[in-house]
């Protein structure tokens, strides 16, 4: 995913032991998630057939899920995840069983344990989701550009169990098939093999049948149910929008053919068929979801000119990482974003050039720097990370590899790494050992040198950390040192990419006179900027100096769109004014509240006091 904060759990002792086995054991030893009240080294989902209907007057997903098992011959239950799941019955191949759940935790939800015996393999679990299920967000027609209702689900980390009973952990991995009942009028779309691209006639609506033949983690489980339509971009690559808008992205993801050629280039074939990204209603509260097959995309990335694409390359490159070979643990997080990071700077750089790829680096070192700064010593580690540590120390990790051991052998050795764990859980300590076996080989001195355990497991950059240099940067620093002694806001802002523009607005002092933001915003008309990036860095720049022109601005762009990494910061920014920013913040907030994602509405509840 894309600058999403994923759940942070505590930090626990790195496991040690030897690489997982990805072959044909179906129990083989998996570590203990502290996120999942999951034993699955006792017994374990290995495949999930769903049938439900999305009843959008109630808002809830019924219907039945058909669990296939494998089991350690002693193994008497299996534990499932659910959280606020309505139970009605529960059944196995063998007839009928006992179930009981535990106690209920706000953020876990609560274990579901179903009595086995031997000779039982498949569990059939007639359901429904609860109230407000995490997971899921129910549009009503004035949210969505096609003024039809919308349903979209988010699994990652932890909320698939808010309406799929499973074992809700990284390191099970199950294939799936669905049916889904959606309103007649509209169509359903998953993270799988779409079979059935018409619907079919059904009771209440049209049916949908999809399959996902290779085994995923669950929180890569997803749908969507709208008035969506596909345009293909290229042979095996497309999109999927509200009718309003598939021309719009089909024309701004053009380069979605040669982003899998790059990739594949480097790390082999894309082993998931088709890949197509489907364009989410503004509130989707993420930059990009990678589920397999169809990425989830927030609309801002519509840019008009292909300058908020390097997230597409982002989703895509999880096709490998994280999709491919998945981080075992959530504290093993890193593995997904900061490898992804790191793959979507080389795709971006083969599309793109070298220096704007120098610029994307550049940009993530001073948001790595903050972060650095803003957080506590220990939240800085890369395992165990849950904040933007992961992503870019992660790439910024793999850079330093392919400095010290060169490009090619780096390319060589990811190849080979995301072939020998394909379809497997990945742990940090994996992830080490299996370096050092396959490039350091014993030479003790390399080793010193990368310094690998320090990047793993200490805070903050260690020693042989490199600051990326960009020639473009340096003109931009020299503009914004001349306009902060006094200068005329003069940069040749429209010559410069959002980059530029955004290095620009980042490298400014972050107090400002009323005076001073004037004249930036007389210069470069700063309130009327399209790419979403580069207007958020002048709104929070704006806001928090309380400069009242920028208010209208920062009022449109906060009830037109829900993505959590723009909302939560300007509230912020704004209560953290006083007087004048928390009474906008409140106004403000009344209004786009119900544009929010569950997730978001929660973060900004947080700071915005009614
Ligand atoms: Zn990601």
């Amino acid at each position: 995913m894309l600058r999403r904060t994923f759940l942070a759990t505590a930090l626990l002792a790195p496991a040690i032991g030897a690489c997982a086995s990805t072959g044909a054991d179906p129990l083989a030893e998996l570590p203990l998630d502290p996120d999942s009240y999951a034993r699955p080294n006792e017994a374990r989902v290995r495949h999930v057939s769903l049938d439900l209907t999305a009843d959008f007057q109630r808002q809830r997903m019924r219907g039945a899920a058909t669990l296939t098992i494998a089991a350690r011959p002693h193994a008497r239950e299996i534990v499932l995840d659910a959280h606020r799941l309505d139970i009605e019955s529960i059944t196995t191949n063998l007839g009928e069983t006992s179930w009981t759940i535990g106690a209920h935790d706000t953020r876990k939800g609560a274990p579901l344990t179903i009595a086995i015996t031997p000779g039982v393999h498949t569990i059939r679990i007639v359901y429904e989701s609860g109230e407000n299920a995490g997971a899921l967000q129910w549009l009503a027609p004035a949210q969505t550009a096609s003024a039809k209702p919308f349903l979209f689900s988010q699994g990652q980390s932890i909320l698939n169990r808010s309406w799929i009973p499973l074992q809700d952990t990284p390191g099970v991995r199950i294939t799936y098939d669905a049916r889904i009942v959606a309103p007649a009028d509209l169509v359903a779309v998953m993270s799988a093999e779409m079979l059935t691209p018409e619907g079919e006639a059904a009771a209440g609506g049209r049916a949908f049948r999809f399959r996902m033949p290779q085994p995923i983690p669950s929180y890569l489980i997803a749908v969507a149910i709208g008035e969506l339509t596909h345009r293909d971009v290229g042979a095996r690559t497309g999109v999927w929008a509200e009718p309003g808008v598939a021309d719009i992205a089909a024309r701004e993801f053009e380069d979605m053919p040669r982003m899998m050629q790059v990739a594949e280039a480097l790390y082999g074939p894309y082993r998931w068929g088709r890949y197509d990204v489907l364009v989410l209603p503004a509130s989707f509260p993420f930059g990009g979801m990678e589920n397999p097959r169809v990425t989830f995309a927030t609309p801002t990335l519509l840019a008009g000119d292909k300058s908020l694409v390097d997230v597409i390359a982002h989703e895509l490159a999880h096709s490998w990482s994280g999709n491919l070979v998945t981080n075992a643990v959530w504290a093993d997080g890193w593995l997904n974003e900061g490898f992804t990071s790191y793959i979507d700077d080389r795709i971006c750089e083969d599309l793109f050039g070298e220096e704007q790829a120098l610029m994307a680096r550049a940009l993530a070192w001073a948001e790595l720097e903050r972060e650095i700064a803003r957080n506590t010593p220990d939240t800085t580690r890369l395992y165990g990370a849950a904040s933007r540590v992961a992503y870019t120390k992660g790439a910024l990790f793999l850079h330093t590899i392919e400095r010290f051991i060169g490009r090619d052998r780096t390319d060589r050795y990811l190849r080979s790494y995301f072939d020998r764990h394909a379809f497997g859980p990945m742990t940090t300590a994996q992830f080490l050992a299996d370096f050092r076996s396959h490039i350091v080989r014993g030479d003790s001195d390399l080793d010193a040198r990368l310094m690998l355990d320090q990047w793993a497991y200490e805070p903050g950059l260690p020693a042989n950390a490199e600051q990326p240099q960009s020639p473009a940067f340096a003109r931009v620093d020299a503009a914004v040192a001349a306009f902060v002694a006094g200068g005329a806001a003069n940069a040749p802002w429209r010559t410069w990419g959002a980059q530029e523009q955004q290095r620009y607005l980042e490298s400014m002092p972050r107090a400002l006179s009323a005076e001073r933001l004037a004249a930036l915003q007389a210069a470069y008309a700063l309130n009327e900027t399209g790419n979403a990036e580069v207007l958020f860095d002048w709104l929070e720049l704006a806001l928090r100096n309380g400069y009242e022109p920028a208010a209208a601005a920062a009022e449109r762009f906060l009830t037109s769109m829900g993505r959590a990494k723009f909302v939560r910061p300007l509230y912020q920014a704004l209560w953290d004014q006083g007087p004048w920013g928390r009474a906008l913040a409140q106004r403000i907030y009344a209004r786009a509240r119900p544009l929010y994602h569950p997730i978001v509405q929660a973060q900004v509840d947080r700071i915005v006091a009614a």
